[in-house]
């Protein structure tokens, strides 16, 4: 029996990267996952993926940037498969390490919708559930770029999605609810990859490159998924309020 038997999990950002691999882990842990992303083609690729490893999975197309997108992924769960156990907050964009005096307001804009307003969509329509249901695991998938070594958008999303994470935890702390979040280093997927780092701020990359030590080896999306997976079980059941970094300990100084 996997540590999410019978657990209907939400993974937004499912169709790439450590979404993907976390959807995976899901169902080979037993859960059922709905699958979240932008892009429906490759959202069904992955439910087709999950469903021929045996599992129960379930594609809604959707920009988590939007409110009325949040509310219709979880009204679409809820109508499915009746309940939400697990909410993985993974969706996200990076910001191409723009500082802020080459950061253009509907940048800025765009991501922290992106990576910030999403975390608060779905946590707030998922929690109507979890209340009634009286328990619940809500896993939030920040950076080590919260420390500030990223651009000004999207470390401050970042920051504002650890706050987040103790502010719920702190207001569901006395129910079965709980709130986490892991903060992945440097992990290979298309968010970093060759041709999203031709878009970066070359200088400013290279300065915050500065301030962590990237020599360490690099995490993979299955670690993070292992991680996202411990928050979302019961084996981390008396834990909540807390940033995982998963990292090789390339943000320790
Ligand atoms: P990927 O680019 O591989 O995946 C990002 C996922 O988010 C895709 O499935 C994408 O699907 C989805 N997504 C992006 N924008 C939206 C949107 N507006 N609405 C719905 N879905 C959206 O990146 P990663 O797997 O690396 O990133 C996952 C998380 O990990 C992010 O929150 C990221 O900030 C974080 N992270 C990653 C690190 C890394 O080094 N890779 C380091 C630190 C943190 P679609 O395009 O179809 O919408």
């Amino acid at each position: 029996m996997g540590v999410l038997q019978d657990k209907v999990a939400v993974v937004t950002g499912a169709n790439s990267g450590i979404g993907r691999a976390t959807a995976a882990l899901f169902v080979a842990e037993g859960a059922t996952v709905v699958v979240c992303g932008r892009r429906t083609t490759a959202n069904e690729q992955v439910v087709q993926e999950l469903r021929v490893a045996g599992g129960r999975a379930l594609a809604v197309q959707a920009d988590v940037s939007a409110a009325t997108d949040c509310r219709r992924v979880v009204d679409a769960t809820v109508e499915a498969f009746g309940r939400i156990d697990v909410l993985v907050n993974n969706a996200g964009i990076g910001d191409r390490h723009m500082p802020i005096d080459e950061c253009s307001e509907d940048w800025f804009d765009t991501v922290v919708r992106t990576d910030q307003y999403s975390v608060y969509y779905m946590t707030k329509y998922v929690l109507e559930h979890m209340v009634g249901a009286g328990s619940g695991s809500i896993v939030n998938v920040s950076s080590i770029g919260a420390g500030g070594v990223a651009g000004i958008a999207y470390s401050a999303a970042k920051a504002a999605v650890n706050a987040m994470t103790k502010n719920v935890a702190i207001r569901y702390a006395a129910t079965g609810i709980r709130c986490n979040a892991v903060a992945p280093g440097p992990t290979p997927t298309p968010l970093n990859g060759p041709e999203a780092a031709a878009a970066f701020h070359a200088e400013f990359a290279e300065m915050c490159a500065r301030h962590i030590d990237v020599t360490l080896p690099t995490a993979s999306a299955q670690d993070q998924a292992q991680a996202i997976c411990w928050f979302a079980s019961d084996a981390s059941r008396s834990v909540t309020g807390q940033v995982l970094y998963v990292d090789h300990g390339t943000s320790l100084y």
